[in-house]
């Protein structure tokens, strides 16, 4: 989806407060005059505005990153471990807060929003330990009295243009790393939900990292295209939709700069006849609906080799029967405590009515409608962005709706005759972010993680988002550049290599002019 729905300028006129910037280590409001609205997803209404950036306040941004780089870059070791710790031990112990802030604005039921920060929370910890992750290398003596290493040092500014759909993650798959690695940081939110990105910021301060070193800016196309165009930004990360993860990688690259750019997917389960159907219903409806499928790891084409098909669609469709959708908040459930539903809204209006448009694709293309999540409503709830879980079956591979990333809770079942149709499906289409296969075949699942042209794989799993300590990041469509998110990558990405060749001369063994190649 991409910002258009939401970018269109309004005036600050509304009665709801207006989320501005973080700039030199505070909240800054912004002149610029232009907003877009940020919805309360559960309820439909507006509930504040947020600041779209103008040309002066990107420029402000970046020039206080720069001045902050320029004290950061200078911190040892040490002190910079020491302001990690702190934040990873503030994170921690607040992150409740943070996850209500999340479900406030982006409708995901609390306890997945708690799970997002926890996925993040784990590249933190990965950072801590960074000084053993940027070392140089040392050779002794090279040549005679040569000694040769290599030292890895700090970007300078780097910007982080993230999505809606992870608020909190997916800026934490990128920061923690650069910050420690000596960067500073521009984090442009998604306009959709712009807050975490603060509550992230006054914890940062809150830990002892300097002024400057982290700053939001919020804002659109023209805050982005600040970011792509600065001769002062070193770096681009960005994840979000392919077209604009194309244009981004581009951009930025015609500008001199380092790129990762992750982008959409559509996510295929390989079911072979000998899996456990209960195992792979479940985990279909965990990873087809969980978080209203916003998410692009969520599993959205089910591949039945034949001839599980049909018990597995009815496995699947007694389980959509049993799930709960309502505000991710929780509603009072009489007791005093609250009950969480299985899954929220969409995020906006526009997006859901994509996702209906979807569907009516699919039927209209000869797909078999099993359940259908159109026009659902949630009592109390109405004008809330609700779209209930949807199961297609016998969906045509030509359809928009099989080719194209819906991002909400629309399972398609396509009905395949071999391993071999299933893998050539998975193989041809335009992403390659995640798969999973689901068998008790060890020599398949072996087969499968050889054979498919994707980067991220699960076996028995569903939604293969590796470890902090691994990295993140698909083929194809699904990622620009060569370096994925976090892990190794991540390191790699936000430092530069010097490697250093140096003699001290003994006057004895001075070779005296020589014009000739160095040579061992
Ligand atoms: P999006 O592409 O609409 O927006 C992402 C970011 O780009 C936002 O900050 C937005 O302000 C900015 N943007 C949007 N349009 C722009 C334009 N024309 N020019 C410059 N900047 C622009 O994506 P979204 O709807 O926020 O997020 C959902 C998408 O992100 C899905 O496609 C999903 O698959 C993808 N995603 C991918 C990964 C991954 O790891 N590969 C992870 C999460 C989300």
């Amino acid at each position: 989806m991409s910002t258009t729905e939401t970018a269109s300028a309004t005036s600050s006129t509304a009665q709801v407060p207006v989320i501005g910037h973080w700039v030199d280590g505070g909240h800054r409001a912004s002149s610029s005059g232009r907003t877009a609205p940020v919805f309360n997803p559960a309820t439909g209404a507006v509930q504040a505005e947020v600041a779209l950036a103008d040309q002066a306040e990107i420029d402000a941004a970046i020039a206080s990153a720069q001045a902050g780089f320029e004290i950061w870059s200078g911190y040892s070791i040490a002190k910079r471990q020491t302001v990690l710790f702190a934040f990873r031990e503030l994170l921690n112990a607040r992150r409740g807060e943070l996850a209500a802030i999340i479900t406030a604005e982006h409708g995901k039921v609390l306890s997945d929003a708690m799970g997002e920060i926890l996925r993040g929370q784990e590249v933190v910890e990965l950072a801590t330990g960074f000084p053993s992750l940027i070392k140089g290398a040392f050779s002794e003596s090279a040549s005679t009295g040569i000694d040769v290493y290599s030292i890895k040092q700090p970007l300078g500014v780097v910007g982080i243009i993230s999505p809606f759909n992870f608020p909190a993650m997916v800026p934490m798959w990128f920061f923690p790393i650069a910050i420690a690695a000596g960067n500073a940081v521009v984090l442009k939110p998604s306009e959709k939900d712009p807050s975490a990105a603060l509550w992230l910021a006054e914890l940062w301060k809150e830990a002892g990292l300097p002024d400057g070193v982290f700053t939001v800016l919020q804002g659109d196309k023209l805050a982005v295209d600040g970011l792509l165009t600065s001769p002062i930004v070193q770096s681009i990360s960005f994840v979000g939709s392919t077209p604009i993860a194309q244009y981004i990688y581009e951009t930025a690259s015609k500008h001199g700069k380092r790129v990762q750019a992750l982008g959409g997917a559509k996510n295929h389960m390989l079911v072979l006849p000998d899996a456990d159907l209960d195992l792979v219903a479940d985990q279909a409806i965990n990873a087809g609906y969980g978080a209203a499928g916003e998410r692009c790891m969520a599993i959205s084409v089910v591949l039945a080799v034949e001839p599980v098909a049909d018990e597995l669609i009815a496995k699947i469709t007694e389980r959509i029967a049993k799930l709960k959708i309502g505000n991710g908040a929780g509603t009072d459930a009489g007791d005093g405590t609250l009950s969480e539903p299985d899954m929220g809204p969409l995020i906006t209006a526009v997006h859901r009515d994509k996702v209906s448009s979807y569907v009516d694709i699919a039927e209209a293309d000869g797909a078999e409608i099993v359940v259908d999540g159109r026009g659902f409503t949630v009592d109390g709830h109405e004008d809330g962005f609700f779209f209930g879980p949807t199961l297609l079956d016998k969906v045509p591979t030509t359809s928009r709706a099989y080719t194209e990333e819906i991002f909400g809770p629309v399972l398609s079942v396509v009905r395949v005759a071999s391993y071999d149709e299933g893998l050539e499906l998975i193989n041809s289409g335009q992403f390659g972010n995640g798969t999973a296969i689901f068998t008790n075949d060890g020599g398949a699942a072996r087969r499968f993680q050889n054979e498919v042209q994707v980067g991220m794989i699960g076996i028995n799993v569903p939604i293969p988002v590796p470890v902090a300590y691994h990295s993140f990041g698909g083929w194809k469509q699904s990622l620009f550049g060569d370096a994925k998110a976090y892990g190794a990558h991540g390191f790699d990405f936000f430092t530069r290599e010097k490697a250093i060749t140096s003699r001290w001369l003994d006057p004895a063994q001075h070779g005296g002019i020589n014009l000739g190649f160095p040579q061992n």
